[in-house]
């Protein structure tokens, strides 16, 4: 079992601008947030505690939810063995389709689902490796959540 990060580590962002550069073939943006303290010294022994904390920024009340040591490194867990199991199942399709072969619609729709699903698994399994153990409350106003994020420093 691995520990998640500590909370004194964790900051809540409030994206202060978003910058567009103009490209010759694409334009890129790159946004800057300032971060600020959760407010929070530990994390609770069990479950989830929402947090009520003000953003720095915008004086917004904003909900944060900080998972516990177990709860956090059960979810982190969790997102390892989906991305596991969408990787095989993928494989699994890629290789049926290819043992079906002769390109009809069939086997040619079981590839493309596969590949999807591998792709799909690197990234499901990234976030689980990056997981926090804590996040914004989902049920606040779109316009608190959009603009913050938890940041890990
Ligand atoms: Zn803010």
């Amino acid at each position: 079992m691995s520990t998640p990060v500590h909370v004194s580590r964790l900051r809540l962002g409030h994206r202060a601008s978003l910058t567009r550069t103009e490209g010759l073939r694409s334009t890129t943006y790159h946004s800057q947030w300032q971060l600020f303290p959760l407010g929070a010294v530990h994390r609770p022994e069990s479950g989830a505690v929402v947090l009520d904390t003000v953003c720095g920024h915008c004086r917004v009340p904003v909900r944060v939810v900080l998972d516990s040591a177990p709860t956090a490194a059960r979810k982190k867990q969790n997102r390892g063995v989906l991305g596991w199991v969408m990787l095989l199942a993928g494989v699994a399709l890629i290789v049926t389709a290819c043992l079906i072969g002769g390109g009809g619609a069939a086997p040619g729709l079981a590839g493309v689902t596969g590949l999807f699903a591998v792709l799909g698994s690197f990234g499901v399994r990234s976030t689980g490796k990056a997981y926090p153990g804590a996040g914004l409350d989902r049920d606040q106003p779109a316009a608190t959540r959009n603009p913050h994020r938890i940041f890990v420093r």
